[in-house]
């Protein structure tokens, strides 16, 4: 709601509870978009007091839709505002944050990719806050592969977030490039590629022992939580009772034993007709295709990987042992820390 002090803008960028903030690359994540999300914004109030003047019509958001002929849809009585029906007809916000993406907020977004890579490559000091680290540690184990190049990972977020609005795909597509470099990234190498970090493992319909309150929990992201003796545990959000981590321990275990069961049992798929396989000793397909499997063995190690840190952080020796012993069977060990 805006008043006089004008809107207060809420950040609440989920992608950047994942950056790491001991080399300041969540900040300055926040600080980057808050600004230029501001200086926008601005722009299209201001644009907005002008036309009220005319009769223009003014689409309150950026929309790549914004052409002549709907953006003008009335009649022409305001002749100030037909005099120059130049072929580039954005509209002047638009041209801002073109202008402000390809000056301004690269020049800006060049000295603090640098000053992150700065701290970044010294590397993170062990005894930096530890409570904080205490509280953040599913995540911050979740999330270690961010802290390697914290840099790049802020440059990845920042042009992610950029890129949102279609207006400017040329001038961030530039951004990205030029500050993909600046990490001595290739803009189409694999590094460079934006992937979500939010992963998530949801329980359905858990039901708390003490006041039956039945809620879907996201064992990767869930807030409400407790230490029951030296032991993160779950906690219901009404009653506050924690949840009994070995029950829950245990469905995880038989969770991962279906997944296992059906990936192993799964059916082969002809790569070239899509025809699922039906003889069993064949090699190759009537129509001389390869099979490869239904199911992708990446979303299963996925899976493996986030009941492994599941499994470690919450302590569940029999998970983590299953678990164990499936990464050792697949030699998967370095690709999951
Ligand atoms: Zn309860
Ligand atoms: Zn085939
Ligand atoms: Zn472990």
């Amino acid at each position: 709601a805006a008043n006089d002090e004008g809107p207060v803008i809420e950040m609440n960028w989920n992608l950047a509870e994942y950056l790491p903030e001991w080399c300041g690359a969540q900040s300055n994540f926040n600080n980057v978009i808050a600004s230029y999300i501001t200086a926008v914004y601005e722009k299209m109030k201001e644009e907005e007091q002008q036309h009220e003047v005319g009769t223009t019509p003014v689409k309150r958001r950026c929309l790549s839709q914004l052409t002549p002929s709907n953006s003008r849809p009335g009649s022409k009585k305001s002749s100030t505002q037909d005099k120059e029906p130049s072929k580039d007809d954005a509209a002047a916000h638009i041209v801002f944050a073109r202008e402000l993406i390809a000056g301004e907020l690269a020049q800006k977004l060049f000295f603090v990719t640098q000053k992150i890579q700065k701290k970044g490559s010294k590397g993170r000091d062990e005894l930096d806050d530890e409570e904080e680290e205490e509280r953040n540690m599913m995540m911050a184990t979740l999330t270690k592969s961010l802290d390697k190049n914290p840099a790049l990972e802020f440059v990845k977020s920042v042009c992610k977030v950029l890129s949102l609005d279609p207006n400017v795909v040329d001038q961030v597509t530039k951004l990205r490039r030029d500050l993909l470099k600046l990490c001595s990234v290739g803009e189409f190498s694999e590094a460079g590629m934006w992937q979500d970090p939010c992963i998530s493992y949801s329980l359905p319909e858990l039901i708390c022992r003490a006041c039956n309150h039945c809620r879907n929990l996201d064992l990767c992201r869930d807030q409400h939580q407790t230490r029951v003796s030296g032991r993160w545990a779950w906690q219901c959000p009404v009653c506050k009772s924690h949840y009994d981590s070995t029950e829950i321990e245990h469905q995880l275990l038989s969770v991962l034993h279906n997944t296992s069961l059906a990936h192993v049992l799964q059916d082969l798929q002809c790569a070239r007709c899509r025809q699922v396989k039906q003889p069993n000793m064949t090699t190759i397909c009537s129509c001389g295709g390869d099979f490869t499997p239904l199911m992708q063995t990446k979303k299963y190690q996925e899976k493996i990987s986030i009941f492994h840190t599941i499994a470690h952080h919450y302590q569940m020796p029999q998970l983590e042992e299953a678990v164990a012993w499936i990464i050792r069977g697949n030699n998967w060990t370095s690709c999951i820390a």
